[in-house]
């Protein structure tokens, strides 16, 4: 549904209304202590063409810290999902009408949301203290699911351990679970979730997951196949300080917390940070921006620490990282439109084993319309890159 042009909270207010409503914010968000959203929009753009599409990275180029975008342009038949701060709709809004580009309101007032979304925290927090219980269906802070993790490795000691791949930026522990029926070095499976710290989504899904494998062992048949032939290894919370920063801070906080001499704006999106693709298209060389890819390649020690466990090891086969937002399965690799070798053989089980609402962006310009998760990431190397192709047209958005 397109929405009114040229309308909503911004555009609607007189510029005086307008700076009364961003002071009331500006008092509350000191008051509380976190960044405020109040009023920001999700809005949903369908781009017609390429050209329209072009119009929609400008924006993005135009201003980098102004417009998140939370799908970004791909393609003409997918739609750009952008949030746009309060204080910005008004143009933001204006430079859609005059390039002729339609647009709908998804998301009217994110703060509306994310004030349900503590206020079911908190409800569910109460809940669990009552009755001594881990909620899978809440999220959680880095704190509870740390506790988590020491209390489910003590209730599963035969089949799950806890590893300390090293220290965040801030000097917090970067834990991983294994989950292994014994042997040594046996080929693993790595996964990932939270690597960007507001997806909220992947951490519970990590934990979901964990929990899945440790009940399911012993009964699925499949499942104890691959655990007495190899080893599965879950990061829940790749990013922690970024993570701790969304609960305490800024809820839709992406990077992780490092800074550099002399530079104000601080983080880097670590996934943007790894050795293969560094600095190729989809990231971004503005420490300011939600993609910016560090000052070199494995800077960060989150992803410097998963490189030394993965290379030491030396056993990974797949390895698999979860993202929230948008509904994709992307396959090796990210970074490039070049088929891997076994291009077929990835794409053969694809329209067999998984159908759904989800789209597969694989290397390969075709993209299909299902997918399986069992090849996702697959590869014998443990390379990372930023998701976004390079050749121009055809992108993604921030993953
Ligand atoms: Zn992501």
């Amino acid at each position: 549904m397109q929405g009114p042009l040229g309308r909503g909270p911004g555009p609607g207010l007189s510029p005086v209304d307008r700076r009364t409503l961003l002071i009331f914010t500006f008092i509350l968000a000191v008051a509380w202590g976190q960044v405020n959203f109040t009023g920001d929009q999700v809005l949903r753009v369908l781009a017609k063409n390429e050209k329209q599409l072009s119009l929609l990275r400008d924006l993005e180029g135009l201003k980098p810290q102004k417009v998140d975008f939370w799908r970004g342009p791909a393609r003409p038949s997918l739609p750009v999902d952008m949030r746009v701060p309060f204080s910005e709709l008004h143009d933001v809004k204006a430079y859609l009408k005059s390039h002729g580009l339609t647009y709908s309101v998804m998301i009217k007032d994110i703060q509306v949301l994310l004030d349900e979304e503590r206020d079911a925290m908190a409800r569910s927090r109460r809940l669990e203290r009552s009755t001594s219980s881990f909620s899978y269906s809440s999220y959680h802070t880095l704190e509870e699911i740390y506790s988590w993790i020491d209390n489910f490795v003590a209730e599963h000691s035969n089949l799950v351990s806890k590893i300390h791949i090293g220290n965040s930026f801030e000097n917090r522990s970067i834990l991983v679970l294994k989950f292994s029926t014994g042997g040594s070095n046996r080929r693993a499976v790595w996964i990932d979730t939270g690597i960007h710290s507001r997806e909220w989504i992947t951490h519970a899904t990590g934990i979901w997951i964990s929990k899945k494998i440790a009940n399911t062992y012993g009964k699925d048949h499949v499942l104890k196949k691959i655990l007495n032939a190899m080893d599965i290894f879950i990061e829940i919370v790749t990013n922690p300080d970024g993570f701790a920063f969304t609960h305490s801070m800024n809820r839709l906080w992406r990077k992780n917390k490092s800074s550099q001499h002399g530079i104000a704006c601080i983080g880097v999106d670590l996934n943007r940070n790894w050795k293969i693709g560094f600095g190729g298209n989809g990231s971004n060389k503005n420490p300011c921006s939600e993609t910016y890819r560090g000052p070199s390649p494995e800077s960060e020690p989150e992803v410097a620490a998963i490189v030394g466990f993965i290379t030491s090891h030396g056993n990974f086969k797949a390895l698999i990282s979860i993202h929230s937002y948008s509904q994709m399965v992307m396959y090796p690799y990210g970074h490039s439109l070049e088929p891997v070798p076994n291009h077929e053989e990835l794409i053969q089980p694809a329209g067999s084993r998984w159908t759904g609402p989800m789209t597969v962006a694989s290397s390969m310009p075709s993209a299909s319309s299902s997918g399986t998760l069992d090849n996702m990431a697959s590869c014998c190397q443990p390379h990372r890159s930023s998701p976004q192709p390079r050749r121009p047209g055809w992108r993604f958005g921030p993953s």
